[in-house]
């Protein structure tokens, strides 16, 4: 059995049969042959993964490396295998001048989970700047590639989540990237800064990370556990009778975004603590592991949380992060 407490931020205590490395895709293919029928979970760092107990099958972790800089007079390409840390690619964008990419700033994790879930921070999504994803297709076997339009990008969300679900290995990842850089700083705290730098967001966005979010390093947890629900106007009226200060974000004419940490935290959640696993008590929607908590413990807070917001708000929290049981995915 293969330890995997190490390889996911949650820090759960779990085991695999077998852990495999994959330096390419061709390798990717030459593993999936082997495997065929027999239960596997693709990782890249294991920041949205929690294994809730031991995984009844293989564990085949992305390695595959690799930065490609390519120059028009208009762009910078960046060609970046699916196993480069998404922030160190970050950092040598910046040495280089290459910008755009510093709201997305110590957000944990492999380039080639970004746009399966379109990581997203401080007003930008990573789509933004996808130009294309390739990837192989397990159905065919075939290394096929998707355009950006063709990855159907949304909140949290794209087609790897949905018709390519179980799929797909990534390989590699291509950025395009303006050479005429603007700042994006709308979102609220980075509008103190005055006419801001790439290298002033990309610290203003780590100092609040830093100060917000509990560090995986050093508290187990895989990042907001769950999705910010999005709800249909009627509902959020209704809502609104009740509680005046629900916070919304618009989404479309019929639809608005809610800050699921709020509902959490209106509901007392804020530092709850039971059998190891918290509700950080200044970001709700973080869950964390003491080195103490199991996954049946997760599950029962997570459940809880769940629960109490459909009864007093009629919203269906969904969870952002995946949990793997011994034999695949479960929700909450
Ligand atoms: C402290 C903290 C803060 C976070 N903040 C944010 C944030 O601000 N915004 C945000 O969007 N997310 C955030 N996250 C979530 C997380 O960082 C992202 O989801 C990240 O993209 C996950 O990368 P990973 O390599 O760790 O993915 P993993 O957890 O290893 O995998 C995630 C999913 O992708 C699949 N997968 C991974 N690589 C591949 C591949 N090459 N081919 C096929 N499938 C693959 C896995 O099977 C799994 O289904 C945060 C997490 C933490 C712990």
């Amino acid at each position: 059995m293969y330890p995997l407490q190490t390889l996911h931020t949650f820090g759960l205590p779990a085991c695999a049969q077998e852990i495999e490395y994959i330096h390419s895709l061709a390798e990717a293919k030459q593993l999936m042959d082997k495997l065929a029928g027999r239960s596997y979970y693709i990782l890249g760092e294991g920041s949205n993964t929690v294994f809730l107990e031991d995984f009844a099958g293989s564990i085949l972790k992305i390695a595959i490396k690799g930065i490609a800089l390519h120059e028009s007079a208009e762009h910078y390409e960046l060609h970046v295998g699916a196993g480069e840390n998404w922030h160190a690619l970050i950092e040598w964008c910046l040495a280089r001048d290459i910008y755009g990419f510093e709201n997305l700033a110590l957000i944990p994790g492999t380039v080639g989970a970004a746009p399966i879930q379109n990581i997203g921070a401080y007003g930008v999504e990573v789509e933004q700047f996808i130009h294309s994803v390739d990837y192989l297709c397990l159905a065919s076997g075939e290394v096929k590639s998707l355009t950006h339009k063709e990855c159907r990008f949304g909140y949290r969300d794209s087609i790897f989540k949905q018709q390519l679900a179980g799929q797909f290995v990534i390989g590699m990842v291509k950025f395009r990237l303006p050479k005429s850089w603007q700042a994006n700083a709308r979102y609220a705290e980075l509008k103190t800064i005055q006419n801001p730098s790439a290298e002033e967001i990309f610290a203003k966005v780590v100092e609040m990370r830093q100060a917000k979010l509990p560090d995986p390093k050093i508290i187990g947890n895989a990042g907001s556990f769950f999705k910010n629900p999005i709800i249909g106007l009627t509902l959020y009226q209704h809502l609104q009778q009740r509680h005046h200060e629900l916070p919304s974000y618009p989404v479309n004419a019929k639809q608005v975004k809610i800050p699921a940490a709020w509902l959490i935290d209106k509901l007392g959640f804020k530092g709850k603590q039971q059998g190891g696993i918290c509700c950080h008590v200044s970001q709700p929607l973080v869950l964390t592991n003491d080195g103490s908590g199991t996954g049946e413990a997760l599950l029962t807070l997570a459940r809880q949380i769940k629960q109490a917001v459909k009864q007093e708000f009629g919203i269906e929290l969904e969870n952002e992060v995946l949990l793997v049981s011994n034999n695949g995915l479960v929700h909450v």
